[in-house]
């Protein structure tokens, strides 16, 4: 049988896993000229999915009710009428939540096991490997010596900005959840201070406190309260990157906060959306440059890998909520 995963109806809120629809099918795929069978080894879960499954415009287009969600997956090529891919393969790209699917090998690219885990083409060596890279330095441009806040910090994305600032010669202040996520960034991202914005009653002060020199960039996976006290603190000049906006992604009303137009003009700050998609043309030298990195030991990654296709839904909401450490994945 082949196990799939459907939206079952659109989340209102925080998601709930009766949103979504385990359904069974009878295994009779079968290849034809110029497909590939595929059979899913990794999933990725990712915040962008709360997005597609609203059906508020956006820059991806909404999944459809009744339809297979899909992600970022690792899967491995089990038969093959395809010149390009042969059995053993394996392969990464945007497919559907299905334990196997045929494919005709469209926007999937092939993924080397003997490098790195299969799991880290989603993450570190994956999308959220280049929206650290590429967001940091295309629209943080950073300098040597800067001061770097970066929220949402020991997550997929975030702690991957954290490590690539202290490699550049930043300050590197990282905002967390808990205070194992907060101890994590300094021992093992190397980031210079943490704070536990769950905990931390006046996060203004805390920011000053722990950039006494300003903050130069801010890189902002989270939005909401935790940006506004960081807005207190940005120097002249000043870049804010605009990664996502989790706080609010499950908002009900328009979210309110602070008018930024004061700070940005009173800094010459920039803020600026930043969409990793974007910037296709520099993924082969952001991959090439993560690699060396990681090969290196100067980067490295956690991981929370959930065991079981079925528990795919969980692992998508326990990521929405913080219960995991830096990237989570599903283990089909
Ligand atoms: P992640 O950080 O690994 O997981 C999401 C984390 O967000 C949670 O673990 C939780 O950690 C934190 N969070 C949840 N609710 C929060 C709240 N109300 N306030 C503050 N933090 C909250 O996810 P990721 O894949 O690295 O993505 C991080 C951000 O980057 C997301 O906003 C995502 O949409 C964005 N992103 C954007 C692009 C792009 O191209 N623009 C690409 C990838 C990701 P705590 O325990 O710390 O709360």
């Amino acid at each position: 049988m082949i196990q799939i995963i459907n939206l079952k109806k659109r989340p209102v809120g925080m998601p709930t896993l009766a949103d979504f629809e385990l359904k069974k099918e009878d295994d009779n795929l079968k290849t034809a000229d110029g497909e590939i069978l595929l059979n899913t080894k990794y999933l990725s879960v990712d915040p962008y999915l709360r997005g597609r499954m609203s059906d508020a415009k956006s820059y991806v287009p909404s999944f459809e009710v009744g339809k297979p969600i899909t992600s970022g997956i690792v899967a491995e090529v089990i038969d093959s009428k395809n010149e390009h891919f042969k059995k053993g393969d394996f392969v990464s790209g945007m497919l559907e939540w299905k334990t196997k699917q045929i494919s005709k090998g469209e926007g999937l690219q092939k993924v080397d096991a003997d490098k790195v885990p299969l799991s880290a083409y989603l993450g570190i060596v994956g999308m959220t490997g280049l929206t650290a890279f590429l967001g940091l330095h295309e629209i943080g441009k950073p300098k040597e010596g800067e001061t770097l806040v970066v929220s949402g910090a020991a997550g997929a994305v975030g702690s991957v900005v954290g490590q690539i600032g202290k490699i550049l010669g930043l300050h590197v202040i990282g905002i967390a959840g808990t205070d194992e996520k907060v101890e994590l960034l300094t021992s093992e991202f190397g980031f210079d201070h943490g704070i536990n914005y769950k905990t931390t009653k006046d996060m203004k002060s805390a920011i000053q406190k722990a950039a006494p020199n300003g903050v130069d960039i801010y890189f902002d996976n989270v939005g909401g309260p935790i940006s506004d006290a960081v807005l207190f603190s940005i120097n002249k000049f000043a870049r804010m990157v605009i990664c996502g906006a989790i706080s609010v992604y499950n908002s009900t009303e328009l979210p309110t906060g602070l008018s930024v137009q004061p700070f940005l003009v009173r800094n010459s700050a920039l803020m600026q959306g930043f969409i990793v998609s974007n910037y296709a043309d520099k993924f082969p030298e952001a991959m090439k440059q993560l690699s060396t990195w990681l090969s290196e030991g100067k980067l490295t990654y956690r991981e929370t890998i959930v065991e079981g296709f079925e528990n795919t839904p969980q692992a998508f909401l326990d990521m929405m909520k913080g219960n995991k450490k830096g990237k989570m994945v599903v283990k089909a």
